[in-house]
């Protein structure tokens, strides 16, 4: 018989979101009168932009005829959409990269889990926390996390983000061979200067360290002195990869599309101390498991960036953003201590008293009916928050802060 990979059986159940359908499932039984608003859902709402939806149908026009079918793509994607992505996300911002740098795919989690296949197994791991639950299960599933004590992996480093280092990670102690960031970042909803972000790249120039830049949320950035992307910061080409999405960018979350920067300056090393590029290795392995995006999802990538694509995710984002902003106040005025919300469409409340996520949820739940997410679902440092998202419906928004006052009046 096939022998297992043993280290998936070191991973938990998945619990977080099921026990929430369950909790609110049997709340709903025994309060069939009550409405229920979800402020925990992390899936965009709003449909995909017109100039997206007309590139798809004439993509999907181009496939019915034999003169302009496509069939298999480069593995890397198409070039007309990688020159765009460079043309706007990056040369826009001084930064130069060639098109064998970028590698278009089906979405930032695809990429953010499977980076792994690049790097070997004993590399120690460093993530923020609370995190992106994939850059931790994935490296369970390698056999680089260890093992699971009291909530806590004995081969990863946690850097803890919390209200009393203002969500700043700070720099360890130790090196650390690959680290994950993410900003904006999901679920605190917090970002990092400019001046923040340099002391990471200057720490992994120092050490040798792979930064994994997950910029999902970059579209979000309504502030001046925020990064967009990592390679904004000197040095950066030389230890970072960035995952971008147009998932919440352009509701992309059902579509699936984005892309991962892979630096032809950025280095790994074999044991015999040969430096080995990752851009090399990283196009390989592409080749070999991914056949690429559909010709249809990258036309349909490519028209976010025309001006009525532009105007039309920039309308959809300051929606989510509005709706930002009224629960951030709403939730301020009842004394309510809330991160976030600047920009990312998440907010990160802090619970009275030191309450625990859970509790704090139940009776969000049950007094006020509204549903978040248990912080501590995202990690140990995630204990004593709630994550609230800005992806619902204005209506919801409003009518929650309004049961939000009058219940902590
Ligand atoms: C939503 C999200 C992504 C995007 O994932 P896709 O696979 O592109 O939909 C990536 N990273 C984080 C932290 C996210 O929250």
């Amino acid at each position: 018989m096939a022998l297992v990979n043993e280290n998936f059986l070191k991973l938990p159940g998945s619990y977080l979101f099921s026990d929430i359908a369950k909790k609110v499932n049997t709340f709903k039984v025994t309060h069939p009168k009550q409405d229920v608003i979800r402020l925990g859902i992390g899936d965009v709402t709003q449909p995909l932009p017109p100039a997206v939806i007309k590139a798809m149908h004439n993509a999907v026009e181009e496939m019915a005829s034999k003169s302009t079918f496509r069939g298999y793509g480069p593995e890397q994607g198409y070039n007309f959409l990688i020159e765009t992505i460079i043309k706007n996300d990056y040369a826009s911002r001084g930064i130069s990269l060639e098109p064998s740098e970028v590698f278009i795919n089906d979405g930032a989690k695809s990429d953010t889990g499977n980076i792994g296949d690049i790097l070997r197994h004993d590399n120690s791991v460093g993530i923020t926390d609370p995190v992106y639950p994939v850059y931790i299960d994935s490296n369970v599933m390698a056999g680089r996390a260890g093992d699971l004590i009291d909530g806590k992996w004995s081969n990863l480093v946690y850097i803890p983000c919390l209200s009393e280092n203002n969500f700043i990670p700070q720099i360890p102690d130790r090196r650390i061979d690959m680290l994950y960031l993410c900003y904006p970042n999901n679920p605190t909803g917090t970002t990092l200067t400019k001046e923040e972000l340099k002391k990471w790249v200057n720490y992994a120039l120092e050490n040798d360290t792979l930064i994994l830049y997950d910029a999902a949320y970059e579209a979000y950035i309504q502030e001046p002195d925020v990064p967009h992307s990592i390679y904004e910061i000197k040095g950066a080409k030389k230890v970072a990869i960035e995952f971008r999405s147009f998932s919440k960018t352009a509701g992309f979350t059902g579509v699936r599309c984005g892309y991962t920067v892979v630096p032809k300056e950025l280095n790994a090393i074999t044991l015999d101390g040969e430096q080995v590029s990752l851009n090399k290795l990283w196009n390989r392995r592409q080749c070999t498991k991914f056949n690429g995006t559909s010709y249809i999802t990258q036309r349909a990538a490519e028209a976010i960036y025309t001006p009525e694509g532009k105007e039309q995710i920039k309308e959809i984002i300051n929606y989510y953003m509005t709706n930002a902003k009224i629960m951030k106040e709403g939730i301020e005025s009842t004394g309510l201590k809330v991160f976030g919300g600047v920009n990312a469409p998440y907010l990160w409340v802090k619970t009275p008293n030191g309450m625990p996520s859970w509790k704090f949820f139940e009776q969000l739940l049950y007094e006020a009916n509204i549903v978040g997410t248990p912080g501590v679902g995202f990690g140990p440092s995630g204990e004593g928050y709630i994550r609230l998202t800005a992806f619902g419906a204005r209506e919801d928004c409003v009518e929650a802060m309004r049961r939000l006052k009058n219940w902590i009046k």
